[in-house]
């Protein structure tokens, strides 16, 4: 079978290795770190930092298409790979997504709402930023963000100098602080032939700046849902998009705002594996080698629930429990904040006697 080379070895490229093996195809991880998650499962594993030209090499010449699990691949190893293999989603939506400033102006752009922003280098910008956005708001830094890293809350001007302290010189991005209601995301995915796909909505709540659940189906109205899905599609579309992204969204009453997009299979679709017949993972495998799209309807309600740190000393319970799914990842050292495995929880309808 085809080859499919995937970039990055955690839980999300172990996932993909799964999929991908359960189509018939061999993955080949390229991981710096050792022993990672994917490789436990994928055909084959290059331990290769990502400025290593002959392992980028020798990598892209071993498979067939190439995709990834994160969006920070430094640009340098895209080039190299690209140079031999195609590289499924494209370079256009790591762009956009490895860079805060450049994906706000992008959704902008395409006539999305988005929270008002600001581009930030020092104290001077930030006053600007402030005054044009007002209180309260959010620094984030444009790169490397995740799990609410890298951002500072600012409740009043005097908070200021604090802010730009912690940002230690990293460009940065203020937002005005969005009053939402909850937080959703949708699922989407875009096939070679340019055929887009959406997962039902999922209702996200964070727990330390971490993805804690998700609830499908999310609190939405029938044209929240439609515009949840078209706003989705039209990121796809624009980006020429292939494969499955993750997009953010805040519900206020004014309507929907994108937080943010992520160019990959993402922790809020992992309810698919056990409330659908194909799942992200799957779909992201039949988008980037070009098969037709799966059915991705939903069948079951799901609670997906991450299991972080200690979550996953519950275990003894979690594996006697009804219509939980369990899905590990195989790391053995446990620590605060670390994504060690998830649960899905299925909602059946009171069965009648
Ligand atoms: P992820 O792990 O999802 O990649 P991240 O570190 O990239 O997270 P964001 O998703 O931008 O960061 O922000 C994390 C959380 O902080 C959001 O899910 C939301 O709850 C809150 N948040 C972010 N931006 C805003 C905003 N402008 N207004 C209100 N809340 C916000
Ligand atoms: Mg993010
Ligand atoms: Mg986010």
């Amino acid at each position: 079978g085809a080859v499919i080379g995937i970039l990055g070895g955690g839980q999300l490229g172990r996932m993909l290795s799964v999929a991908a093996s359960r189509l018939g195809f061999l993955t080949h991880i390229y991981e710096p770190g050792t022993n990672p998650p994917a490789g436990q499962v994928a055909h084959r594993v290059t331990t290769a930092a990502y400025d290593d030209e002959d392992a980028l090499r020798a990598f892209a010449q071993s498979v067939d298409v190439i995709t990834y699990e994160f969006e920070n691949i430094p640009t340098s190893a895209l080039d190299l790979l690209e140079a031999h293999r195609p590289i499924r989603p494209g370079r256009e939506a790591l762009r956009v997504s490895q860079d805060r400033l450049i994906e706000k102006t992008f959704l902008r752009d395409l006539g999305l709402a988005t929270a008002p922003f600001a581009d930030v280098t020092d104290a001077v910008s930030l006053d600007a930023g402030l005054a044009e956005i007002g209180a309260p708001a959010i620094l984030k830094t444009r790169r490397f963000g995740y799990d609410g890293k890298g951002q500072v809350r600012i409740k009043s001007d005097a908070d200021a100098p604090g802010a730009i302290a912690d940002m230690a010189g990293a460009p940065a991005l203020l937002e005005g602080f969005v009053d939402f209601s909850h937080e959703v995301s949708v699922i989407a995915a875009r096939g070679l032939g340019g055929d887009v796909a959406c997962f039902d909505p999922g209702e996200n709540v964070h727990r330390d700046g971490i993805l804690h659940t998700t609830t499908v189906p999310a609190r939405l109205s029938a044209s929240q849902r439609m515009d949840a899905v078209l706003m989705a599609a039209k990121i796809l579309n624009a980006l020429n998009y292939v494969g499955v992204m993750g997009v953010e969204l805040f519900v206020t009453p004014q309507g929907l705002i994108v937080n943010e997009v992520a160019p990959r299979v993402h922790n809020s679709g992992h309810w698919t594996q056990n409330g659908c017949s194909v799942d992200q993972f799957e779909q992201h495998i039949r988008a980037i080698v070009g098969w037709p799209l799966g059915d991705g309807q939903r069948h079951s309600d799901v609670v997906m629930e991450n299991l972080i740190g200690h979550d996953v000393d519950q275990l003894p319970d979690l594996v006697r429990e009804r219509d939980c799914a369990l899905h590990l990842y195989g790391k053995t050292d446990t620590k605060p904040g670390r994504k060690m495995g998830h649960v899905n929880r299925i909602q059946r309808p009171e069965t009648k006697t």
